[in-house]
C-alpha cells in the first residue's frame, strides 16, 4: 500500500507541525485535497493535516492557533509565515441528515478517510515516513482520471446531498469522467438538492467557475442530471452555446481577478430576462454589488447582441454616434464587462453554429473587430460626455433659467444628453442653455 510513492514534499512549516504532533505521540498524516494534488503534480496551498490528538491536545502543543471548527474537530495551527494550517482530529460520521454530519472522536484513521466524499480525496500521506495510505484506490482513480464515491456511492449521496455538487466539480476541474455508480446517484439525488442552504450551492458555483478550465463539464451535468431544474430552475434548459460561452472566458486567477468569477457568472445567466437572473442570483445569496452588476451587464448585452452583430456586418460598421449610445445605456463602467460577455457568446455561436438571436446568420464579428470595438469603447468611456451628470449644465442652471423643480429638470436634462450624444461638440454651456430654452418653448 505504501510502495512506490513518488515524492511528495509539503512546505517545511507543515512539516514542522507533523514532527511536533509526532514527537508528542500522536499519529499525524496529511490528507485530502494536497495529497490528491500533489500526486497529480499540481501546487496546492492548503496542506491539511489529519491526526489522533483531540482538539485540546493540539492547541496544548502550539502557541498559536485558531479555533476554527473545534466542535468538528478542526484547530487552525498559525506557521511562522502566520499562513494557517488545519489539523483536525480523525473522526467519523455517526449521523447525517442529507446536511449536517454529526461527528464523534477516537476514530482511526481508516474510519476518518471512509467518511471522505472520493477516492481521489481519501489518501493519506506521511511525510516522515513518505508513506501514502491509500484504503480505496484513490491513485488509481487518479491515473485513470475517475471521480468515484468512497463505498456505496447512493449511500453516500444520502448522506451529504452537497457531494453531488462537489463530484461534478470535480471532474470538471481534473478533466475526469464520474464513475457510473457515482453519476446514477448525483442524478438520484438532484431532487434532494433543494434541502442545500443556497449559501453552499453559491460557494459550488463560484468554486466551479474559480477553479474549472471548462465550466461547461460541470454544468452540462448539472443540466442533465437535474441538479438545475432542482435548485437553479431558470437555467434548468441553459443551451449548450451558452456554457460553452463560460468556457470561453479566462478562469479567475484566485485573489487578482475577482470580477473574472461574476463574469463568467453573467454569461451562464446571459440567456435569462434580467427580472428572472436578479431573481436567482437573490435566491442563491449573492451579494447586492454582485447582482445589481451581473444584472447590469446581461441587460446591456442583450441590448447591444443584434445591434453590433449588424453593425460590424456592413461595412460602415459601428459609428460613433451608435457607439456613444450604447456605451451610455450599458453605463461607462460596465461596457468593458458587456463586450467580453459579447466576445464569449459570440465565439461560442460562432463554434456551434447557431443562429444570432434574431434568427438570422449575419456574420459574426472577428477577434480582430471586437478587440478594435472593446479599445474604442473605452475610449469613448473615458472621454465622452455619457450620462446627465457629464453635461455642461445641471439642474441649478435649469432652475435658474425658469424651470420649475420637479420631473420637469430630470425630463429636460435627459433631451439635453441625448442631443449631445448625438452631437458632442453641443456640450458647451452657451449651446445647452440655448438649446434648453428652445426645448421648454418647444414643450
Ligand atoms: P480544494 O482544493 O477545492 O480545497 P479539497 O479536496 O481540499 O479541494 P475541501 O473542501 O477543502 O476540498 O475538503 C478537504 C477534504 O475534506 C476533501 O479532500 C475530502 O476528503 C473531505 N471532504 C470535504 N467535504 C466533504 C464532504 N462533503 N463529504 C465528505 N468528505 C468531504
Ligand atoms: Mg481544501
Amino acid at each position: 500500500m505504501s510502495s512506490h510513492v513518488p515524492i511528495i514534499r509539503p512546505p517545511d512549516t507543515v512539516l514542522e507541525i507533523v514532527r511536533t504532533l509526532r514527537n508528542a505521540g500522536f499519529e499525524t498524516w496529511c490528507v485530502g485535497g494536497a495529497v490528491r494534488d500533489a500526486l497529480l503534480g499540481h501546487d496546492n496551498l492548503d496542506w491539511d493535516l489529519a491526526t489522533v490528538a483531540t482538539p485540546p491536545q493540539v492547541r496544548r502543543l502550539f502557541t498559536r492557533t485558531v479555533p476554527v471548527g473545534i466542535e468538528f474537530g478542526t484547530v487552525g495551527v498559525l506557521d511562522r509565515h502566520n499562513r494557517m494550517h488545519e489539523v483536525t482530529t480523525f473522526r467519523r460520521d455517526v449521523q447525517h441528515d442529507g446536511r449536517h454530519a454529526v461527528v464523534e472522536f477516537g476514530a482511526s484513521l481508516e474510519e476518518d478517510l471512509a467518511r471522505r466524499d472520493f477516492t481521489i480525496n481519501a489518501m493519506a500521506f506521511d511525510p516522515l515516513s513518505n508513506a501514502l495510505h491509500d484504503p480505496f484506490g484513490g491513485r488509481d482513480d487518479l491515473a485513470k482520471g475517475v471521480v468515484r464515491a468512497v463505498g456505496v456511492a447512493e449511500e453516500r449521496m444520502q448522506e451529504d446531498r452537497l457531494r453531488a455538487l462537489r463530484a461534478m466539480r470535480f471532474a470538471a476541474r481534473f478533466d475526469f469522467s464520474l464513475a457510473d455508480d457515482t453519476w446514477h446517484a448525483i442524478v438520484n439525488s438532484a431532487p434532494h438538492l433543494t434541502r442545500l442552504s443556497p449559501e453552499r450551492v453559491k460557494q459550488e458555483i463560484d468554486k466551479t467557475m474559480e477553479q474549472a478550465r471548462r465550466p461547461s463539464h460541470a454544468f452540462r451535468r448539472w443540466r442533465e442530471s437535474g441538479a438545475f431544474a432542482a435548485i437553479a430552475p431558470p437555467l434548468a434548459t441553459v443551451s449548450d452555446e451558452v456554457l460553452q460561452a463560460v468556457d470561453c472566458l479566462p478562469a479567475p486567477a484566485a485573489v487578482t481577478r475577482p470580477q473574472r468569477r461574476a463574469l463568467r457568472i453573467a454569461v451562464l445567466c446571459s440567456d435569462l430576462a434580467p427580472t428572472e437572473c436578479d431573481a436567482l442570483l437573490r435566491a442563491l445569496r449573492f451579494s447586492n454589488q454582485d447582482i445589481a452588476w451581473i444584472t447590469a451587464v446581461i441587460t446591456g448585452w442583450q441590448r447591444c447582441d443584434n445591434m453590433l452583430v449588424s453593425a460590424l456586418a456592413t461595412e460602415a460598421g459601428v459609428s460613433d454616434r451608435m457607439l456613444r449610445s450604447v456605451v451610455a445605456s450599458v453605463g461607462r463602467l460596465r461596457m468593458g464587462a458587456c463586450l467580453r460577455v459579447a466576445a464569449a457568446r459570440w465565439q461560442a455561436r460562432c463554434d456551434s453554429g447557431a443562429p444570432n438571436a434574431d434568427g438570422s446568420h449575419a456574420p459574426l464579428p472577428t477577434t480582430q473587430q471586437i478587440r478594435r470595438l472593446y479599445r474604442r469603447a473605452l475610449r469613448s468611456a473615458f472621454n465622452d460626455a455619457l450620462e446627465t451628470a457629464d453635461l455642461a449644465i445641471d439642474g441649478d442652471d435649469l432652475r435658474q433659467l425658469g424651470v420649475r423643480p420637479g420631473p420637469a429638470i430630470g425630463q429636460l436634462l435627459k433631451a439635453l444628453l441625448a442631443e449631445v450624444l448625438d452631437h458632442p461638440e453641443r456640450n458647451t454651456r452657451d449651446a445647452l442653455t440655448a438649446r434648453a430654452r428652445s426645448l421648454r418653448v418647444d414643450a
